[in-house]
């Protein structure tokens, strides 16, 4: 939790994955906070009780709109595990609201005097919710980086007013990758090391690969199952499917990681845009970054290069590190590599995978909304297509479970766009046009907005985002 990543850049896996600590029928009963408990203590070994208890407790509260933290919504013969119920909206909240916790226990358990400095690239999502979940966390400091072209109005509007006193925003001239390639050259940096240790700071990412990210998500698996069981939608020891709208590998990787503690899933699906290199290692075992990058409208989805599926290689190949270094150092040198036949058969065995474009996405909106009266950000019906796609080539009707990652107001634009609107509001305005057009009322976090006042506003290059750093420690 406190590193982030290993020394040899490898990612940090749990020595072995446990069975649940109890019966699904026993979990039944509990609350999402006990279920997190429970699930989350079997990894976390070195955590007193009261320290995860007091962690779980300040991340799960009520900086959610509803007391089930991730609740289940039935509609028609599916079930969508609305996971946008936090303080941003996105579903990478449940993880962000965990993780400054995480930290902040670790580092007094190891008598760390140094503050922690968070340094983050965003390409939407993590950098507003990162900056939600670290705002006044004491003895740390949050700066993070978003591309000046690669943000929706609203997703900037969330950054640029964020509220605390340790947080800092800043945009990157470029597109994602510039802002990323430029975090990643600050962390590379020994001067600036060397400045940050003299002014007692340790620096920290809240990347996608910090295990402290990954295990907050095992948890809502395992509560949507034991919800299907308490309502009844399936019998004991039931199989279900899920499917996942996946970009870095992390939610999909979570459900995985629930199906080897012991809940019953038979197959994960794994739901691309139009980038789509997923879809193709899942189904051939050939992974091949060496394509185009498109930028769509589920831009949290918009990568090729997905850093947690090393995890699952590691889980597939029988924990085979050495063989999984050099599938990594091929992805580095030539762009892509090719899984070995027992790993293509396992891949085979528990993942479908597919994808949709923009249109469909689009089409998927419009007949959500037109068909169910449901409506669904543009990650969401990525996933529900590929589903329907996936039902119609299998025949495969169990009992599904679709991850619902976003509030369709995170995407006011691509929804009304969807819905056939044409003159689009400008500025928050659109929330209140997506909401009269639809009656769905706009989230608490999302409507707040309008009465915020706009708190940072510079952009620099690439090359001087140090000069930001260095400025937000003065
Ligand atoms: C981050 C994100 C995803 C992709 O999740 P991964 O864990 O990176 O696969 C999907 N939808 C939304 C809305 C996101 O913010």
């Amino acid at each position: 939790v406190l590193k982030g990543l290993a020394d040899d850049g490898g990612l940090f896996v749990p020595e072995r994955i446990p069975a649940l600590p109890v019966s699904l029928g026993e979990l039944k009963g509990m609350t999402y906070q006990e279920t997190a408990y429970a699930v989350m203590k079997q990894f976390l070994t070195d955590f007193t009780e009261e320290e995860l208890k007091t962690c779980i407790a300040r991340a799960y509260d009520r900086k959610f709109d509803t007391p089930e933290i991730a609740p289940l919504r039935k509609v028609e013969d599916l079930c969508y595990l609305e996971l946008f119920h936090g303080p941003t909206s996105a579903f990478k909240d449940v993880a962000l609201c965990m993780l400054p916790q995480l930290l902040t226990a670790a580092k007094a358990q190891k008598g760390m005097k140094e503050d922690i400095l968070i340094l983050t690239a965003t390409s939407g999502d993590t950098g507003k919710a990162a900056l939600e979940g670290f705002k006044d966390v004491s003895k740390t400091q949050i700066l993070v980086f978003y591309p000046k072209d690669g943000v929706s109005d609203i997703q900037q509007l969330q950054m640029v007013t964020q509220e605390g006193g340790n947080v800092g925003v800043c945009a990157v001239v470029g597109n994602f990758d510039d802002a990323q390639t430029g975090v990643k050259k600050l962390f590379a940096d020994e001067e600036l090391a060397q400045q940050l240790a003299e002014r007692g700071y340790f620096l920290s990412s809240a990347n996608s690969i910090n295990w402290g990210r990954v295990l907050p998500q095992i948890v809502y698996y395992i509560s949507a199952y034991s919800d299907l069981r308490r309502e009844g939608a399936i019998e004991k020891g039931q199989e279900i499917n899920v499917c996942v709208p996946t970009g870095n590998f992390g939610n999909i990787l979570a459900a995985y990681y629930a199906k080897m503690m012991g809940v019953p899933i038979k197959t994960l699906i794994c739901a691309s845009n139009e980038n789509n290199v997923l879809t193709d290692f899942l189904r051939t075992g050939v992974y091949d970054r060496n394509r185009p990058f498109h930028n769509t409208l589920s831009p949290s989805m918009d990568i090729l290069i997905s850093s947690n599926l090393e995890r699952l290689l590691f889980e597939l190949s029988g924990r085979d590190d050495k063989q999984v270094t050099e599938y990594m150092e091929q992805l580095a040198e030539k762009g892509s590599y090719e899984v070995s036949v027992p790993i293509k058969t396992k891949l085979h065995q528990t993942f479908a995978a597919g994808y949709c474009d923009d249109a469909q996405t689009k089409e998927t909106i419009r007949r959500m909304w037109e068909e169910q009266h449901y409506l669904i950000d543009p990650h969401t019906a990525v996933a529900f297509d590929v589903l329907e796609q996936y039902r119609k080539e299998s025949g495969d009707e169990t009992p599904t479970v679709v991850v619902s990652t976003a509030s369709p107001f995170k995407f006011c634009d691509s929804v009304l766009g969807a819905l056939g609107v044409t003159e689009l509001a400008e500025g928050t305005a659109i929330l209140d046009q997506l909401a009269e057009l639809t009656g769905v009322p706009v989230p608490a976090p999302l409507a707040a907005l309008k009465n915020k006042s706009v708190r940072f506003s510079q952009t620099v290059s690439k090359e001087h985002m140090v000069d930001q750093v260095l400025e937000m420690l003065k």
